[in-house]
């Protein structure tokens, strides 16, 4: 299925002209037959040899010059997270990319100013207590609403085991919602953001938790739901005080919250390769932020500096499609970059990106090679990425296996950069060599390494710094990140094109309901 030499991959070039332009032996070149050559696969081969790994350690040096220069870390809204910026955008600029930057939000901090109040007006007059009935979720938006509860799906009464109610975590939920009302929701099953996410999409004008109902799940529970744009008032009551207010129906409620949040501001840096139709778009991603920790070395200046490599390497060689780089600002903070980024863009600017590669830590000290499983060989978590995933992953499985490297499958949950493409249909893969997860002993076995050790013991800590960094995992992984860009940007047969023709053809069949939420993958998500 691949694009063969005959039918021309690149225009007007050969493969000597652009084994020119790569650099590449000639040797390489030279197949036995001409007709059965995958040029594709060839150029993308000739790439990984011009990507080094002591080249992509230059940025890594680079990226901890500017952390140590700026307080220790890359952070979102930090200085240190501006100078990176600087850095790559130079870097791209002088090498021909159109380099833009698009605004990210992020929340900076959340003050609550005076006690939240939750009374019920009808049919009762009732006041409940804040710190024993209820307390306010942390970054809930300010209001002051009177309106009448709604309960949605709750389990009453309340069940036996946790997670038995998943009240709010489906859209069908909320069929019967009326536009207006104060939602009241237990607790179980899915994150507290996807129950009031569903909750604003209906219309609701303020969201009440309650907590479920076993023994130990019944106090008021403190938490910070992160999201800070319902702009509606949002408490936790305890499972008494939730049961009191489902009891009869018409029950009204007065529910204030005074709190706000002050908000960041950061950016995200693209970049547009000048080759190639406009229409197809390769786009290949990696948040360049760090946590405040530290200076973010392996996380995630290894996919940085790889995909930075890579898009230099690429800089003047003509490629079919173009090619879009981008350096996520505020993953750390909730993959926000990427999300506004894609929520920012038409229907029809989706739609031109063929696929999205994401690659967030490559080169972890003790690391295995996990490949986000797209097509969910691996049967766990989420479920297969939309079309074209598999077909990524298999691209990725293929690179390492011919060259008798290891590897396994990742969960594809989304909670990456590439979280918000696949909500939107694009598809979607990458590498990651591990966070704070425990090696395993047939990993140790397979990969080497450390049994029983964390992938990266510097994880999210002051000592990811150029020091935590495995040269062999950043050598053969910024490899295979040239290879997967290169083959891609010659050769989308596998990825199928979403035009709206395409898309009113698929529109019968029900979309894949697929939250980007919480945190990147690594982060403890909301107390479910
Ligand atoms: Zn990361």
């Amino acid at each position: 299925m691949r694009l063969k030499f005959r039918r021309g991959a690149a225009r007007g070039l050969t493969v000597a002209t652009m084994a020119t332009a790569l650099a590449l032996p000639l040797a390489l070149t030279t197949p036995a037959s001409a007709s059965t050559v995958d040029v594709p696969d060839v150029l993308a081969t000739a790439m990984t040899y011009q990507v080094k790994g002591k080249n992509v350690h230059k940025h890594l040096e680079k990226f901890q010059e500017i952390a140590t220069a700026n307080g220790g870390n890359r952070a979102a809204g930090s200085p240190g997270y501006d100078a990176s910026l600087a850095y790559v955008q130079d870097k791209l600029r002088r090498a021909g990319y159109t380099t833009s930057t698009t605004d990210v939000e992020f929340p900076l901090s959340w003050e609550e100013f005076s006690p939240a109040v939750l009374q019920q007006t009808a049919p009762e007059a009732k006041t409940y207590t804040v710190g024993t009935d209820f307390v306010t979720v942390h970054s809930s938006g300010g209001g002051d609403v009177t309106a009448e509860v709604q309960v949605v799906d709750a389990v009453i009464p309340t069940p036996e085991t946790p997670n038995t109610s998943t009240a709010g975590c489906e859209d069908a939920d909320f069929a019967g919602f009326v536009p207006g009302r104060i939602a009241l929701l237990q607790r179980g099953t899915c994150p507290f953001v996807d129950k009031a996410t569903n909750a604003k999409e209906a219309g609701a004008a303020g969201v009440i938790f309650f907590n479920e109902g076993q023994p130990g799940r019944t106090d008021p529970l403190e938490f910070d739901i992160v999201e800070w744009r319902f702009g509606f008032p949002i408490v936790m009551a305890s499972t008494a005080v939730g049961l009191d207010l489902a009891d009869s129906p018409g029950t009204t409620v007065r529910l204030k919250v005074d709190a706000a949040t002050t908000v960041g501001r950061t950016k995200n840096l693209i970049a547009d390769s000048r080759w190639g139709k406009k229409g197809e778009i390769v786009m290949v991603g990696a948040h360049l932020d760090s946590v405040p920790e530290g200076a973010g070395i392996n996380d995630n200046g290894s996919g940085s500096a790889a995909i930075l490599e890579t898009a230099l390497k690429l800089a003047k060689v003509p490629t079919k499609h173009k090619l879009r780089f981008a350096f996520w600002g505020a993953e750390e903070l909730g993959l926000l970059g990427s999300e506004q980024y894609v929520a920012g863009l038409s229907q029809a600017e989706k739609d031109k990106i063929r696929l999205y590669l994401n690659f967030d830590m490559v080169a972890s000290p003790n690391d295995v090679t996990f490949l986000y499983d797209g097509d969910d060989s691996d049967a766990e978590g989420a479920g297969a990425g939309p079309a074209g995933s598999a077909e990524i992953e298999k691209l990725f499985e293929k690179y390492y296996a011919k060259r008798s490297l290891g590897f396994e499958g990742t969960d594809f949950d989304g909670r990456s950069d590439y979280g918000p493409f696949i909500a939107n249909g694009i598809p979607s893969g990458g590498i990651f060599t591990g966070a704070e997860g425990i090696k395993t002993e047939e990993q140790a076995a397979k990969f080497g390494g450390t049994a029983g050790a964390p992938y990266d013991p510097c994880y999210h800590a002051a000592c990811d710094g150029i020091t935590n960094i495995n040269a062999a995992a950043l050598e053969r992984n910024s490899k295979a990140i040239a290879y997967a860009t290169t083959f891609y940007a010659y050769d989308l047969s596998t990825i199928p094109d979403r035009n709206a023709a395409a898309r009113a053809k698929s529109a019968a069949a029900p979309a894949a309901h697929a939250h980007a939420h919480g945190k990147d993958g690594k982060h403890a998500e909301p107390a479910k």
